[in-house]
């Protein structure tokens, strides 16, 4: 699939007049567009809530986007539940699914009526001791093993650091019922960044046999069974996106064979969508500063890693175009750099791209979720600003750019001052 970036050249230009590169801008209009499809391709089940991650992209213009559309959030540390705080969400609002988690912020999701998904099983006595038992409890499960689809291993849920096994799982259960537990959920994030429909199927059947079986074996009742995130998006042209009716249609089909039988038919299905949710709907806006001609051609950008560290950190594809140059032959051969003092600070490698001059300006796609977040200030590079550009047309500023005041305020310069 073509892979067209969602501003003008002309666009752009305007934008920067007001908000100088490098910055990453969403769209609006694309985030509605899709959150609405989501809760369309689930519409069958009553209680269906997608609980955004916010991890993927923290910023209280999208997470309102997203709430207007019916989403939920989904916290994993104390910030990011004083984040929701700040924002007004609260209560069952609120997952929270967390790891190797502090005392602090266990008690913050309880004390903010969050739904507390427990990594682990000795997180009930935990939760207990720090906080107490809420009605409403999730447990993570881990199956353990490897994970397939068609045959292909996606992921290998047995070195995982996550989740309950399923006898853990019963335990946790029992004693959380003796503990006051009325409701409960099961979670499980089996594989990331998977495009293949059948991805949320299969881990829902997995899901939906455990909660069968857990509610026979100890007569709990199950509230919600949480697919997590991991629903992915097509980085590269050549890979087809996940059409999310079929995936929807997917998981009602195991919900009618497994759970409608067991008379579990008006359970919730939540999902914990990050990267779906926003990454297609981001770019990271930048402008060409230099080239270099030596064992090979490089053209370096304003923006580098820390603005966006998935090329640097693993590898990953993000596609290139260069504005107002869209339909412009791909026949030059170039690495796309960012400025810091590290090789692997490359946005792209070997990618045909067309002629590029100093002053073009190019967008990053796809970088609307675990893009900006991922952030941070080596070489003491400055985490950029964030646009919103809007349904009709204009934009908004919805974070500045930091300054070096923001990177010195957490030093102490007291030594030089001492007498
Ligand atoms: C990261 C994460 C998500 C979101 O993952 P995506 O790949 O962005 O969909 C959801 N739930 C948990 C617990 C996570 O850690």
């Amino acid at each position: 699939m073509e892979k067209r970036p969602f501003i003008t050249l002309e666009q752009a230009q305007r934008i920067i007049e007001d908000v100088p590169t490098p910055f990453h801008i969403y769209d609006e209009k694309g985030i509605r567009e899709n959150a609405r499809r989501l809760q369309k391709a689930f519409a069958w089940n009553k209680g269906f809530r997608e609980y955004f991650a916010v991890k993927a992209t923290p910023n209280p213009y999208l997470m309102q986007i997203l709430q207007q559309e019916g989403c939920g959030m989904d916290c994993s540390s104390y910030t990011e539940l004083m984040l929701c705080e700040a924002c007004g969400i609260t209560g069952h609002d609120i997952m929270f699914s967390s790891n190797v988690t502090p005392a602090e912020d266990m008690k913050k999701a309880y004390d903010m009526g969050a739904i507390i998904n427990l990594d682990d099983f000795t997180h009930v006595e935990f939760l207990e001791r720090v906080a107490g038992i809420p009605e409403t409890i999730c447990c993570r499960y881990n199956p353990g093993g490897e994970f397939a689809l068609n045959n292909a291993i996606m992921d290998t849920p047995g070195e995982a650091k996550y989740g309950m096994t399923k006898q853990q799982m019963k335990d946790a259960w029992r004693i959380l019922m003796q503990k006051g537990a009325k409701r409960f959920g099961i979670h499980a994030f089996l594989a990331s960044n998977t495009v293949a429909n059948e991805y949320y199927p299969k881990l829902a059947r997995i899901l939906f046999e455990l909660a069968v079986e857990l509610h026979r074996e100890t007569g709990a009742e199950v509230a919600f069974v949480n697919l997590s995130g991991g629903v992915g998006v097509p980085y590269r042209p050549d890979q087809q996106a996940t059409d999310i009716m079929a995936v929807g249609e997917g998981v009602r089909q195991a919900f009618e064979e497994v759970m409608v039988p067991a008379g579990l038919g008006d359970v919730a299905i939540y999902t914990e969508l990050g990267r779906f949710m926003l990454a297609p709907y981001g770019h990271l806006i930048a402008t060409v500063l230099h080239q270099k001609h030596i064992y090979k051609e490089y053209v370096g950008l304003d923006a580098c890693a820390a603005n966006l560290m998935r090329p640097a950190m693993y590898g990953a594809y993000h596609h290139i175009t260069v504005l107002g140059k869209e339909d412009a032959p791909c026949d030059h051969r170039y690495d796309v750099t960012g400025g810091l003092c590290e090789n692997n600070d490359k946005f792209a490698i070997d990618r045909m791209l067309p002629a590029i001059e100093i002053g073009d300006i190019v967008a990053i796609h796809d970088t609307g979720a675990h893009g900006f977040s991922m952030g941070y200030n080596y070489n003491g590079k400055l985490r950029s600003a964030e646009v919103l550009l809007k349904e009709d047309g204009t934009h908004q500023l919805i974070r500045r750019a930091e300054t070096p005041e923001d990177y010195f305020a957490t030093f102490d310069f007291s030594p030089f001052f001492a007498k």
